[in-house]
């Protein structure tokens, strides 16, 4: 038996690649996963699956367990909420169907924000967006790039607060997918459906208890109760609520770049003794895979 069976394993079920908004390829996050720690992680850029089959390759030579994940930007009452999916098989015409969609509806923002933004004096800006964009999605992190770039921003954070961020210059109001729609390709595609970064959102407790009540019916089964942006009270009430609401736990970091050191790979706090985690079904197979 590998000394590994016995060891507690680093799971890290949410990161992204170039695909989307982040900066390394899918085969570079995988290896800087490896050197991280990292035996579990799940790529999941935002409405695309294109950087997966890289991924595998790349965490059959480093010796990590990569599974097929995906961030899918969902409307619900009016605000934006993304649902990660874990274990999606990434072939599913459903699935491709719907996140083919999504990236139809970014594309048709992006040309959008980039006319609110020539409204407001930047040039040329959608042909120089797309330089930042190496994937087939367009996301608002690489309109921060441009801003910070010729100088309108300080930094990507200040960016979205001035040009991006709803009531903004440059925010433009969207239709993603439902919420039941995205859990039910994400189920049809035989993933689980887990609600990310959830303390994100700044709901009330009414509206939390409403979106959670939603998503259940919807046939959702997890909440992420550790992400990089969870303060240790929010990590706490995010466990009682997926011990209230019979949700399974999930934890990932959300890494986009090596530059945020805040949200490094695998480095997450350790998961409350009460919940139910996320793997508690595959944690088996997974280290039969990694004897
Ligand atoms: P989009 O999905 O294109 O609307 O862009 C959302 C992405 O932008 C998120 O996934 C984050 O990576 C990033 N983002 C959103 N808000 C901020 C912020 N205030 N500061 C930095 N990055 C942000
Ligand atoms: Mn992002
Ligand atoms: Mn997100
Ligand atoms: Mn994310």
């Amino acid at each position: 038996m590998s000394r590994l069976q016995n060891r507690t394993l680093c799971y890290d079920l949410h990161s992204h690649s170039s695909c989307s908004d982040g900066d390394l390829t899918p085969a570079e996050l995988v290896q800087r996963a490896a050197a991280c720690g990292v035996d579990v992680l799940a790529l999941t850029d935002h409405d695309d699956v294109a950087g997966l089959a890289e991924a595998q390759a790349q965490a059959r030579l480093s010796g990590l367990i990569l599974i097929n994940g995906v961030e899918v930007s969902v409307s619900w009452q009016n605000k934006l909420v993304h649902i990660v999916g874990l274990g999606i098989d990434a072939e599913n015409t459903g699935l491709q169907r719907g996140l083919q969609k999504l990236r139809e509806t970014r594309q048709w923002r992006a040309v959008e924000i980039a006319a609110r933004l020539e409204q407001g004096g930047f040039t040329d800006v959608l042909a120089k967006v797309q330089r930042y964009a190496c994937g087939t999605i367009i996301s608002r992190s690489h309109f921060a790039r441009f801003l910070v770039d010729c100088g309108a921003a300080r930094d990507i954070k200040r960016a979205f607060k001035r040009y991006l961020s709803p009531g903004r210059p440059g925010y433009v109001n969207c239709q993603w997918a439902g919420l039941d729609e995205a859990v039910s390709w994400i189920n049809e595609a035989g993933g689980q459906a887990v609600i990310a970064h959830p303390a994100r959102y700044q709901f009330s407790q009414l509206g939390m208890r409403r979106l959670l009540e939603a998503f259940k019916l919807a046939g959702g089964c997890g909440l992420e109760v550790i992400s990089s942006c969870h303060n240790p009270a929010e990590i706490r009430r995010m466990a009682e609520l997926a011990c209230n609401y019979d949700l399974l736990a999930s934890q990932g970091s959300d890494f986009h770049s090596p530059d945020a050191a805040w949200a490094e790979l695998g480095k997450l706090p350790p998961m409350p003794s009460r919940c139910s985690p996320v793997w508690q079904d595959w944690e088996l197979s997974v280290r039969r895979l990694q004897a």
